[in-house]
């Protein structure tokens, strides 16, 4: 794995990831997200419906908590989780946690780290872990940490140990890991705690920066745990520390004003979990990232429909990871019920080629499985587009644009960030 930096800009990183995959035949984009999966498939898509998605990055990433409790099965089936979950080419990761869902705390100890399957809390031992690691066979896979510490009045002592937990986690993890033919080209990402105290963060950054570890992963940070004037100064100087030619990934933010703020703090990579969110609370995203020449009155329509959605989320106070944000528009109002445009007007995917805004509002309302699907292809395509946008933005000094489009609201020149 190998991070090519084309340009950084006040901050934000362009580049691409390269020699993923353990032929080394994958590479992605970065600033970019991944794809997000249960067990291994998109909520609501088969694969050739999400093959059928442009901008569609090359990693998928899958969750212990999903797989943990499947281990016995998966020894016996012998030939990886890729083969088992009918997965095609792509480049597997594998996290512990899923980034949708909150894990219980008060269940880790010196010794092992616990996740949440469906039929309950497997606690996993470092051998455990790596036994897993071993069956599941992925590319990368973040190590095992203590990442207990994201509440609210964390004590210092709390969060000092859950650095000492982490750092110990990886070292007994590389030991196995370089002594296991099975894992020879598999990557490890360290994983990065701290809570929200600047000092420890800055230990853990250095410190597992020490380690052979192909990039990092930021934990605790999570949309729900902190606010973003605050996670923004954290992440920033956690990058500061990390070497440069090694990938950061932020956990568990997703929401587009995050994800540019966060891109500015030095962050690559995101998990694509945020569509699916949008999607269960049957929402369409809606949000303009178009910063051609002639967008504006398109991006005024936009925002007119995401403002007369209400009850919208305001910036400011910790956002609740499943309530309706101020990025899409809540299908299931009436006032969609003879609305005969597509979702969003110009919008390339199955669904708005296809269906209006009325069919969405009926399949909803009468509870159709085709909602989820319908709603999934579209807020996918739209949240990768847009992770396409801020490359492209990027690359052309267009970044300040770029967020005005995302951020802004009729007679709001820019949100306050
Ligand atoms: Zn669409």
């Amino acid at each position: 794995m190998k991070l090519e930096l084309s340009r950084v800009v006040k901050g934000s990183r362009l580049g691409v990831l390269k020699g993923l995959g353990r032929m080394g035949q994958h590479s992605l984009e970065v600033p970019g997200c991944l794809v997000y999966t249960h067990f291994g498939t998109v909520p609501h898509l088969t694969q050739d419906t999400l093959r059928t998605l442009k901008n569609l990055p090359s990693v998928t990433q899958v969750t212990l908590s999903d797989i943990a409790e499947h281990q016995e099965v998966l020894e016996e089936f012998r030939d990886g989780f890729r083969k088992f979950a009918g997965l095609p080419d792509t480049v597997l990761y594998c996290s512990l946690h899923d980034p949708a869902a909150t894990s219980p705390t008060g269940y880790t100890t010196n010794k092992t780290v616990s996740v949440w399957g469906s039929g309950g809390r497997i606690e996993l031992t470092v051998a455990k872990f790596m036994a897993l690691q071993k069956t599941v066979q992925p590319d990368w896979y973040q190590s095992m940490a203590d990442g207990e510490t994201w509440q609210n009045n964390t004590s210092r002592k709390r969060v000092r140990k859950s650095v000492d937990r982490t750092l110990a986690h990886l070292d007994e993890c590389l030991l196995v890991h370089q002594n296991s033919q099975e894992l020879e080209g598999v990557e490890v990402f360290g994983m990065v705690e701290g809570g929200d105290i600047l000092e420890e963060r800055i230990r853990s950054a250095r410190e597992t920066a020490k380690r052979p570890v192909a990039g990092f992963c930021l934990d605790g940070l999570q949309t729900g745990s902190l606010q973003q004037d605050l996670r923004t100064q954290l992440t920033a100087a956690v990058t500061k520390e990390l070497p440069e030619n090694k990938p950061r990934l932020l956990q568990g933010v997703g929401r587009p004003d995050e994800v540019l703020a966060c891109v500015e703090a030095g962050v690559d990579l995101f998990e694509g979990f945020f569509p699916f969110q949008v999607t269960e609370r049957g929402c369409a995203l809606c949000f303009s990232f178009d910063i051609s020449p002639d967008s504006e009155r398109a991006v005024l329509e936009l925002n007119e429909e995401r403002d007369a959605a209400g009850d919208l989320q305001q910036n400011g106070d910790l956002d609740e990871p499943t309530k309706m944000t101020y990025f899409e528009m809540n299908l299931k109002d009436k006032r969609y019920q003879g609305d005969f445009r597509p979702l969003v007007e110009g919008c390339g995917c199955y669904c708005c080629k296809n269906h209006q805004r009325a069919y969405l509002h009926h399949l909803l309302v009468t509870n159709e499985l085709l909602a989820g699907v319908l709603l999934m292809i579209h807020n996918t395509s739209h949240y990768h587009s847009f992770f396409g946008a801020l490359r492209e933005a990027l690359a052309n000094d267009k970044l300040d644009l770029l967020k005005r489009r995302v951020l802004g609201r009729p007679g709001q020149t820019e949100r306050k960030e």
